[in-house]
C-alpha cells in the first residue's frame, strides 16, 4: 500500500471496485455473474434508476439493463455498454488477489472491465433521472461478452434500436487510447467425411479425411492477408481413430478476422466455396460472422472530438488507437450504423492475464470524463 491508496478521494471508490472484483464472474458461471448483477441492480434501484435483469439463456447469467428513462420516454438516447463477466475461472482471485501496489490495482477482471464498468455506472448515477430536456441513458451489463455475447446479442441489438450513439467502457488501450474501429470476427468449422479402411490390408480402398483436411488447412491459412488486415487461424483440429485405420472423419475449428464488411462477405463466400481435393471425400463447411466489423464512421469521429474535449477538461489526452483485432459489443452497435466510441474505461495492462491491473490514477479523471460526456450528450 502506498499514499495513493489512502487519499480521501480514493477511499470511497476503491472498496466499491474491490467488491465487484472479489465477486468472481467467469462467463460460464451464470450464478456467479448473477450475484454481481443483483448487487449492481440493487444499488441502481436505491439511486432511483430502473433496473431489469433479463434471462438470456439457461446457462448464462442475466443481462442487466439500467435506465434513467421516464416510463413514457421512447426517444433515442445514449447507450452505455459494459460487461460483468471475465475470462478468469473462480479461484483466480487467490492467485491475483485484490491489492494496491503503487498506482497498480491488481485483481482478476479489474482492468477488463469491472473498474471501467463501475466508472460508467457512477457517472450514470451522477447524471440522475432524465427529464424532457435531457435525453435518456440506457446501460447494459452483458454477462457473456468474453465468450462472444452470443446469448446477449439479440437483446443488445434490440436496446440499440433506441440509441443515437453508444459509449463502451471496455479498457483503454496503451497510453489511454480509445477505440474507433475493431475487426469483425468469424467462426469456421470444417468436417471431412472419408472412408475407413485397414491401413495394412486395404489401404487403397480408404479415403483419408485427415489428408483432405490437411489440404484445406493450407487453403484456409493462405487466405490470411496481413497487408489488408485479414487473418485466418485454424485453432483446433481432430480426426481419426487409430494408427492402423485410414481415418473416416476429421474436423477443424478456426476463426477469421477482417476490417470491413466487404471483406467479411468475400471471406465467407470463399470459405463456403471450398471443395474437396480428394475423390470420394465429402466436405462440410460452415462459416459465419460472430461479430460484424466495427468500421470507423463519420459519426464516431464526431463523437471522438467531443470526447477529446471532455478528456482534456478532465486532465488527460484521449488519443485514438489503431484498429484493434479484438472484438467487443461495440461491434454490434457500430454495424447497426450507431456512432460508437469504445475503449473508454480505465487504463491498465494485462487483460486476460494473471498480471492484470488497472491504474488507480486513471479512475478519477475517467469518472469526471464520463460524467461530463453523459451530461453533454443527454
Ligand atoms: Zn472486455
Amino acid at each position: 500500500m502506498n499514499a495513493v491508496a489512502t487519499e480521501p478521494s480514493h477511499a470511497r471508490l476503491l472498496p466499491a471496485i474491490r467488491r465487484w472484483i472479489e465477486l468472481e464472474t467467469p462467463s460460464h458461471d451464470g450464478h456467479a455473474v448473477a450475484a454481481l448483477a443483483r448487487l449492481v441492480a440493487d444499488e441502481a434501484r436505491r439511486c432511483g434508476l430502473q433496473a431489469q435483469l433479463h434471462e438470456v439463456s439457461g446457462s448464462t447469467g442475466p443481462l442487466l439493463q439500467l435506465s434513467n428513462r421516464r416510463a413514457d420516454d421512447e426517444r433515442k438516447g445514449i447507450l452505455v455498454l459494459a460487461h460483468l463477466d471475465t475470462v478468469h475461472p473462480v479461484g483466480t482471485l487467490a492467485r491475483n488477489p485484490f491489492r494496491v501496489e503503487d498506482d497498480r490495482v491488481h485483481g482478476p477482471g479489474g482492468y477488463d472491465m469491472k473498474a471501467g464498468a463501475w466508472v460508467a455506472f457512477e457517472a450514470l448515477k451522477a447524471v440522475g433521472i432524465a427529464g424532457v430536456d435531457r435525453l435518456p441513458v440506457d446501460m447494459l451489463f452483458v454477462p457473456d461478452e468474453e465468450v462472444g455475447s452470443t446469448a446477449s446479442r439479440p437483446l443488445i441489438e434490440r436496446v440499440a434500436g433506441r440509441a443515437a450513439c453508444a459509449l463502451v467502457a471496455e479498457p483503454a488501450r496503451a497510453g489511454g487510447r480509445c477505440v474507433t474501429a475493431r475487426k469483425g470476427i468469424g467462426t469456421l468449422r470444417l468436417r471431412a467425411h472419408g472412408c475407413a479402411a485397414h491401413a495394412g490390408l486395404q489401404h487403397e480402398r480408404g479415403r483419408s479425411a485427415i489428408r483432405e483436411l490437411a489440404h484445406q488447412v493450407l487453403a484456409l491459412e493462405a487466405m490470411t492477408d496481413h497487408a489488408r488486415g485479414v487473418t485466418v487461424n485454424v485453432g483446433r483440429i481432430e480426426g481419426g481413430t487409430a494408427a492402423n485405420v485410414v481415418p473416416e472423419q476429421a474436423s477443424l475449428l478456426g476463426e477469421f478476422r477482417m476490417p470491413s464488411q466487404a471483406l467479411a462477405e468475400d471471406l465467407s463466400a470463399r470459405m463456403r466455396a471450398l471443395r474437396p481435393c480428394t475423390p470420394d471425400v465429402r466436405l462440410e463447411v460452415e462459416a459465419w460472422i460472430r461479430r460484424p466489423p466495427y468500421e470507423r464512421s463519420a459519426g464516431a469521429a464526431a463523437l471522438l472530438q467531443q470526447a477529446q474535449r471532455h478528456a482534456a477538461a478532465a486532465g488527460f489526452a484521449l488519443h485514438e488507437a489503431p484498429m484493434t483485432g479484438g472484438g467487443s459489443d461495440g461491434n454490434f452497435t457500430a454495424a447497426l450504423g450507431i456512432p460508437t466510441l469504445d475503449g473508454l474505461g480505465v487504463e491498465g495492462d494485462g487483460a486476460h492475464a494473471l498480471h492484470e491491473h488497472f491504474l488507480l490514477s486513471s479512475v478519477q479523471p475517467r469518472l469526471a470524463f464520463w460524467t461530463a460526456m453523459l451530461t453533454e450528450l443527454a
